[in-house]
């Protein structure tokens, strides 16, 4: 593969490029390879992933830094320097006690992580900073992505920061605020007429044919997918250095809900918070349900879908990290379950009107499943549960600008206003 120019392999790396990481690994065979712009295992085609050394890290250490994800840059394969580099600096976002939609839920503890604040208001600031860095470390010349949308938002405006030609690509169908939110940072994003599964095989094409591209969740991925662990250490952190009992996670490729659960593993491993029982639940959309198929069959296997959903953040219909997914849920006693886009537009207005809190369609998603797995008996609501609010809902209005609107229209006087009922108890 000519995924970066030949003059930046491996062995022109500068030291410490990629901070404490030794290695990639293979997630089937354990094989090791030299950390470099490469995905899948040369022995089985496994994926591979960011295996570690690492030092002793402290608490104290990390409290220390910075108010974003590079407090967390001793366990990322980030450099020690990482600071010093143009970036967006995502993270550290808000950990809010939700105690009013916990009651109308029925749990007793609830907690709603905030990821729509980030700079580009989705989780994607967090994977595309540590897929920046990597870039930047490998000489990559074009920074780019395939993208259900935020993530183009992201590759986007990190790169314009880093001063690094971007080119995005995403499904021409994608909703106009997300193709507005790219543009705006980059003038070359190409819609293709086609779902998210055709624009990830055109990347992988052009990433086997093209030198010094550095595709964030295709030839970089490895790297990439390690920013969605600060997710998890964050989680911890704010909830004073402990685990959750169980976190609720939506699903499209896989990759943010097994990063969670590395995290909270990574966490226990250095002693950073104490050995607990959590269980792990991933969450999607009926349009596009591979992976809680699969759970709900008991089966190991995903059948790929052809996606048909509201959530277009979480429409990808074959996941990479599917099987992963159902590994985490299993292992940890958790579940993967699905809802509809009614239910989906239901919670976004739910956690708005009980939290102030607007999230997208993926949000809704999460917030749906949360709901229908205490209904269900699948989730315990007497345990402390985390749910990821991951992106904006000003990015897709038009899932709930028909549910929500004016009460009333009248004419600016008192007596019309009074005819409304509005101001009575
Ligand atoms: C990409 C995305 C996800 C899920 O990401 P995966 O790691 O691919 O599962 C969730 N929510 C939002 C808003 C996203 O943009
Ligand atoms: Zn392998």
């Amino acid at each position: 593969m000519s995924a970066v120019a030949p003059e930046t392999t491996t062995t022109g790396l500068r030291e410490g490029a990629f901070g404490n990481a030794v290695a990639l690994s293979c997630r089937e065979c354990g094989h090791r390879i030299d950390l470099g712009p490469h995905y899948a295992c040369p022995e089985c085609f496994g994926p591979l992933e960011v295996a570690y050394d690492f030092p002793a890290v402290t608490r104290e250490e990390i409290e220390a830094g910075p108010r974003n994800i590079w407090r967390y840059k001793a366990l990322l394969p980030v450099p020690t320097d990482i600071e010093q580099s143009p970036n967006t600096e995502p993270g550290f976002t808000r950990l809010l006690k939700a105690d009013n939609l916990a009651r109308e839920l029925g749990i007793d503890t609830l907690w709603v992580k905030d990821d729509s604040t980030n700079p580009t208001n989705s989780f994607k600031d967090r994977v595309v900073a540590c897929a920046l860095s990597a870039a930047r470390e490998l000489g990559a010349t074009v920074f780019a992505c395939p993208s259900t949308g935020n993530l183009a938002n992201a590759v986007a405006a990190a790169g314009a920061r880093a001063g690094i030609k971007t080119v995005v690509f995403i499904p021409s169908n994608l909703e106009q605020p997300k193709q507005v939110n790219s543009a705006i940072f980059t003038s070359n994003l190409v819609a293709v007429d086609g779902n998210y599964d055709d624009v990830n095989k055109l990347a992988q094409e052009i990433a086997a044919e093209e030198d010094g591209w550095a595709f964030v969740n295709v030839n970089v991925r490895p790297f990439y997918a390690e920013g969605s662990k600060t997710l998890g250490f964050e989680i911890a952190e704010q909830l004073g250095w402990r685990l959750p009992d169980q976190v609720v996670i939506p699903v499209a490729s896989g990759s943010q809900l097994t990063k969670v659960d590395k995290a909270f593993q990574e966490l226990i491993k250095l002693g950073l918070v104490e050995e607990k029982p959590y269980k792990i639940y991933g969450a999607q959309a009926t349009g596009c349900n591979p992976v809680a198929t699969a759970f709900k069959a008991g089966v190991d296997a995903i059948r790929p879908v052809k996606p048909d959903t509201i959530a277009k953040s979480l429409a990808i219909g074959n996941p990479a990290d599917g099987i992963y997914v159902l590994d985490s849920a299993r292992r940890s006693g958790g579940a993967v379950e699905e809802v509809t886009d009614d239910e989906i537009r239901e919670a976004i207005v739910l956690l708005a009107r009980t939290e102030g809190i607007f999230t997208e369609t993926a949000g809704g998603t999460t917030t749906a499943v949360l709901k229908k797995l205490v209904e269900t008996g699948q989730l315990d609501p007497t345990l402390e549960t985390v749910i990821i609010n991951t992106g904006h809902g000003l990015k897709t209005l038009d899932a709930v600008s028909g549910a929500v609107g004016p009460a009333a229209t009248i004419a600016p006087s008192y007596d019309a206003f009074a005819e409304t009922g509005i101001g009575q108890a």
